[in-house]
């Protein structure tokens, strides 16, 4: 046997020495890991000392200012963005991390020091500051931070959230009433993407109307399982139609059917009735019906980057090609956006009018916010003059871009300044004077009917 020390007999166990020099490698490997990870975690600890202090600058820059917290914000907002272009990374992504990075080096020090150190991962930093942000009074969180540091030396980042979180509830001195206040700010819903033309909806909401919504729908839901519909074949037999659906099937139709109709007895499957403002890319073989829904047909991917037979809700992505369809056929409050699918031209887009046309144009060149790495959909973004009218700047295609409110603050209120270059591209140039060039996302290739130029 080739144990070291005092192994226990095994007898199942097959006995296959390890062949010479292994456990040295064994070891050099264990050895490097725990090396690097230490080493990791002190260039972690630096980047958030470097994080914290943009955090520190946007307070000098802004000290002594009448209105403080206004200017303050936007100087973190400006600094976010230098720093996010300059990274590639989206600037309310940095914003989130010098706020954390900042929240780190002054209210959990003991953590930030064990993290320079490499005594402790970025993990068990996260989990310490997620249990023990809520904590107000100093000394209290500080005894926290101690107990929690000393446990995080020796155990995974997961058993050490399991062992804090009740120190960190006894250590709080706000009630559950203040506590739901302030989390109730934060309700709200969200669209998450997901494949096959699905997504989730998700929203965040005091449990007791999340709980009261979903004892609604399993109640409509089960109404309509338990009761067959009325007798429609039109004869004479009394047929009883039983609902095929299953639970689940008929809680979403009912969700959906609640939300996007004004009642949700006689609606259908409620496209008709959808108010809210969203472009859709129909290939027009889905509209005669020769399109087979796949992306293969027609002879390759059109210049609008989308698929040939495939319809596509602009900036999310494909969708069926029923839904499709039903959409066309509604049109008011739609943007009807005709392709050939063999050239990806776009042949038409309905409801003209000059201006909206223009946005029309806009939109389908610009698809979100303009400003580099932000992906805030077009349709919610503002239609801004990149040269402000007041110095000049004509309210055509080519001096115009979507901003969402976030970047049109920064844009108006900051030194960030933004140029429209030919082909749709946008240059914006940062406090610093480094310029950040930004792309259309697709390249959109527009006939007129007297083959006049495209209009940007
Ligand atoms: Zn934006």
């Amino acid at each position: 046997m080739a144990f070291d020390g005092e192994a226990p007999e095994e007898p199942d166990r097959p006995d296959r020495p390890v062949p010479v020099g292994f456990d040295a490698r064994r070891r050099a490997l264990v050895d490097a890991a725990v090396a690097l990870a230490a080493q990791l975690a002190g260039v972690q600890a630096r980047q958030a000392s470097v994080l914290s202090a943009v955090f520190e600058l946007a307070e000098e820059m802004t000290a002594g200012s009448p209105t403080r917290v206004r200017d303050r914000d936007l100087a973190i907002r400006d600094l976010s963005a230098e720093v996010g272009a300059a990274l590639r990374v989206s600037d309310r992504t940095v914003q989130a991390r010098i706020s954390d990075a900042w929240e780190l080096v002054n209210r959990f020090p003991a953590a930030h020091a064990a993290l320079a150190g490499g005594r402790i991962s970025w993990a068990h930093v996260r989990t310490i500051m997620d249990a023990g942000c809520a904590i107000s009074d100093d000394t209290a969180r500080g005894q926290f931070e101690a107990s929690s540091v000393t446990i995080a030396e020796h155990e995974s980042a997961g058993r050490l959230r399991h062992r804090i979180v009740m120190d960190a509830e006894a250590a709080r001195t706000d009630s559950i009433d203040e506590r739901h206040r302030a989390a109730r700010a934060a309700r709200c819903v969200e669209v998450r993407d997901g494949a096959d033309g699905m997504s989730d909806l998700y929203a965040h909401l005091p449990t007791v109307q999340a709980h009261g919504i979903a004892d609604r729908l399993h109640r409509y839901a089960r109404r309509i399982k338990n009761h067959p519909n009325p007798d429609t074949d039109g004869d004479a037999g009394g047929d009883v139609v039983w609902e095929e659906r299953t639970l689940a099937q008929i809680q979403a139709d009912v969700f959906a059917d609640l939300l996007l109709t004004t009642d949700p007895t006689t609606a259908g499957d409620g496209l008709a009735t959808i108010r809210a403002h969203v472009q859709v890319n129909i290939p027009a073989t889905i509209l005669t019906g020769t399109s087979t829904g796949t992306g293969a047909e027609g002879g390759g991917s059109p210049p609008t980057g989308g698929l040939p037979g495939v319809a596509e809700l602009i900036g999310h992505g494909p969708i069926d090609t029923e839904t499709a369809r039903a959409l066309a056929g509604n049109a008011p409050g739609w943007d009807r956006l005709f392709v050939n699918p063999t050239t990806g031209h776009v042949l038409e887009i309905d409801r003209y009018q000059p201006s909206a046309d223009q946005r029309r144009i806009l939109r389908v060149r610009d698809e979100h916010c303009r400003f580099p790495g932000c992906r805030y959909p077009a349709t919610r973004s503002d239609a801004d003059h990149t040269i402000d009218a007041a110095h000049g700047g004509p309210t055509a295609i080519s001096n115009l871009g979507h901003f969402c409110r976030r970047h049109h603050t920064l844009k108006h209120h900051t030194r960030w300044k933004a140029d429209n270059l030919p082909g749709g591209l946008i240059r914006w140039t940062s406090p610093l004077g480094v310029t950040y060039t930004d792309k259309p996302p697709r390249t959109v290739v527009f006939t007129t009917p007297d083959d006049t130029p495209p209009p940007f």
